[in-house]
């Protein structure tokens, strides 16, 4: 049982339901402890409707998209002050960036035969932060593919059309702005970004050195090698460990609100300190 689940996305960038709907099913699911972790956007907390001490106990977060050596990294920021000017800012020039790239994305794609895929996208993405997977819904829509994963691998995913990552504002940048709001930096799902372990190392080692302060040791499902890894590796750098099911919508079994997210007993969690 999740009881603790620190990685979870609304409508307000690529998830199904609606910040109050999230924290519904979050409570249902037992959730205790949980941080709506949108893609470059704090919109959500500002429709949430309750008491503060109601469950789940909610902590501020965003996921921030970040630019590491030509690799699209996600920085969580948790535990942010949502009000403060350095947050503002970051999710200001974030969600320029997003604009930028969208329209970069739509020109791609329209050079390859998508009538009006700017449109298209904005039309699923509606008022919120905008990306790659609203433009697979589009792709879906006019019959290009005939769903999301192929959407990503024809043309959004890594080296295809619609990859585009240097908007992004630096890891150095995100991590800085992240400490500015009184906020951790967390390193989101590590095993994602297929790297080498060497690799996957170096980014740690220089996530501390910018200031990181932990890695999410565990994100939804997954071998329980790469969790004993990523323990090892936040062990050995002096990191925290974090938790999350990097929840969109439900029925995706591989990332639920209900799921285990228990972290090895050697890691120190990330919440301990707040
Ligand atoms: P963006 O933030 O615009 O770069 O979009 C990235 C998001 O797309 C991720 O957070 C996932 O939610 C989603 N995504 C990435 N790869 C896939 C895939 N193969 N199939 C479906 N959704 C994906
Ligand atoms: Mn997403
Ligand atoms: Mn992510
Ligand atoms: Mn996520």
């Amino acid at each position: 049982m999740a009881v603790i689940d620190l990685h979870s996305h609304s409508q307000k960038s690529d998830g199904l339901l609606s910040p109050n709907e999230l924290l519904q099913h979050a409570f249902e699911a037992g959730v205790e402890m949980l941080s709506i972790t949108d893609h470059d956007t704090l919109l959500a907390y500002q429709e949430i409707e309750r008491s503060g001490d109601s469950l789940p106990l909610l902590i501020p977060g965003v996921e921030f998209s970040t630019e590491w050596n030509r690799t699209g990294i996600h920085v969580l920021g948790l535990n942010i002050d949502l009000g403060c000017a350095a947050m503002e800012h970051a999710v200001s020039v974030q969600a320029n960036a997003r604009l930028a790239r969208a329209e970069q994305i739509a020109t791609g794609l329209e050079r390859i035969g998508v009538p009006d895929a700017l449109a298209g996208a904005r039309a699923f993405a509606g008022q919120s932060a905008i990306g790659r997977p609203h433009f697979a819904h589009y792709l879906v829509q006019c019959g290009f593919v005939k769903d999301l994963g192929q959407a990503f691998r024809k043309y959004l995913g890594a080296g295809k059309i619609g990859d585009v990552k240097q908007h992004w504002s630096s890891m150095e940048q995100i991590i800085s702005w992240i400490r500015d709001a009184g906020g951790t930096a967390v390193v989101a799902h590590p095993g994602k970004y297929g790297m080498t372990r060497t690799r996957r190392a170096a980014l740690i080692e220089e996530f501390k050195q910018l200031g990181g302060g932990a890695i999410e040791v565990i994100s939804g499902l997954q071998d329980p090698a790469l969790t004993a890894s990523l323990a090892a590796c936040a062990t050995a750098a002096g990191l925290l460990a974090s938790c999350g099911s990097d929840f969109h919508r439900p029925g995706q079994p591989w990332a639920r609100l209900d799921m285990p997210l228990q972290l090895p007993s050697e890691c120190k969690p990330v919440w301990d300190a707040w």
